[in-house]
């Protein structure tokens, strides 16, 4: 047995804030996927599957839905349906679709990205209309805009819904077709007490993720008009995303969207402790008031000691968290994590940082 040192240790299960995907099915999914009544989905004959897909439009407000193996895959079926080689995608320039879609929308698609910056992720009215290309025939078209709710890389920020509503009349105003990543859609719907489909009105397509703070152990959706979901079918068999029996997965899906949704709010709660707490540690800092849902972006601040030091320190202490980059370090809440493994990681932060300072002054004091 390993001596105890640190609280991750001490449970003997490590407290896994990487990310929100690290969720493992739950026992009423694991039960629903046993019993799950499947069929060929490539012949459109999985019944659990067709269930999913009526149940995702419905909470999307959209008429149709396509299950999928994955949100990029989600994403870039709708790039492909949406765009014609040669064109261009709006995008921020910290999206996913840009910065973590390996460049598929030029290599599958033939489409340039045109990444623009928006304060907290959020593009805004006048920068879009600013970067739609004037319909003249030697210029580059602009094929589709497309947002990012919550936004991953801005720290799990909501995109404010007037903006969304004002790119959205934009958009139909230029004929140019506009989706939303919406990978973690639930989350601004719980944090807003507004329905997703009222955050979804105003595009044309929305992804979804269900393997992620949902707990679903695999896909994601895509919803959008009855003839984009035709489109998206072939789409997807061509990428490879047609399954067979999905219906096993699918079944997850189901329980994800039927019983996961609400309690989104306990893991916004558990991020809002943690960050309160982050701010509480010299050395670190964070706004707070900037979490709305449930990832935690914090810089360190510590001479000589990066964020690849502090996450490598938390994993001793049994804390999994992601290194953005030297400065920056990620912490995602999700229902595997409760508020007692959220307290205990905390203090290890608080253990780890004043130790690395105190160390560094007492050096610094030195002959
Ligand atoms: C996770 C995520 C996706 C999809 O990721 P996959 O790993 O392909 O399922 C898309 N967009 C955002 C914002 C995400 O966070």
């Amino acid at each position: 047995m390993a001596t105890q040192k640190g609280p991750g240790e001490a449970t003997r299960t490590p407290i896994d804030l990487r990310s929100d995907t690290v969720t493992r099915p739950t026992p009423a999914m694991r039960r629903a996927m046993a019993e799950a009544e499947v069929g060929d989905d490539v012949f459109r004959e999985d019944p659990t599957v067709r269930r999913l897909e009526e149940l995702a439009a419905r909470m999307l407000g959209k008429e149709a839905a396509l299950f999928v193996p994955s949100g990029t895959m989600g994403n870039q079926v709708a790039v492909n349906v949406w765009t014609r080689p040669g064109q261009e995608v709006i995008l921020e320039e910290r999206s996913h679709i840009f910065n973590y879609e390996m460049g598929t929308m030029a290599a599958f698609s033939g489409v340039l990205p045109r990444p623009l910056r928006g304060p907290e992720g959020a593009l805004d009215e006048g920068t879009v209309r600013a970067a739609i290309r004037p319909q003249v025939y030697y210029l580059t078209q602009t094929g589709l805009i497309t947002l990012e709710n919550t936004h991953n890389m801005a720290g799990g920020t909501i995109f404010p819904q007037d903006q969304a509503e004002a790119i959205g009349r934009l958009a139909r105003e230029r004929g140019i077709p506009i989706h939303l990543d919406g990978a973690r859609i639930f989350n601004a719907s719980v944090a807003l007490a507004v329905e997703a489909a009222s955050l979804a009105r105003p595009f044309g397509s929305v992804m979804t993720c269900l393997s992620k703070g949902l707990g679903a152990p695999v896909g994601s959706v895509v919803a959008g008009p009855g003839d984009f979901i035709q489109d998206a079918l072939r789409v997807r068999k061509r990428l490879g995303g047609g399954m067979r029996q999905a219906g096993v997965l699918a079944a997850a899906g189901l329980v994800a969207l039927r019983d996961n949704v609400e309690r989104l709010a306990e893991d916004h709660a558990n991020a809002r402790l943690l960050a309160e707490r982050v701010a509480g540690i010299e050395g670190l800092r964070i706004d707070p008031r900037g979490v709305q849902t449930n990832i935690v972006i914090f810089t360190v601040e510590v001479d000589g000691f990066t964020a690849h030091d502090l996450a490598g320190r938390w994993k001793e202490e049994g804390v999994l968290a992601l290194a953005l980059d030297d400065a920056r370090v990620r912490a995602v809440t999700h229902y595997d994590v409760d508020r007692r493994q959220v307290v205990s990681a905390c203090d290890s932060l608080g253990r780890i940082v004043a130790g690395v300072r105190r160390a560094g002054r007492e050096k610094g004091t030195g002959p």
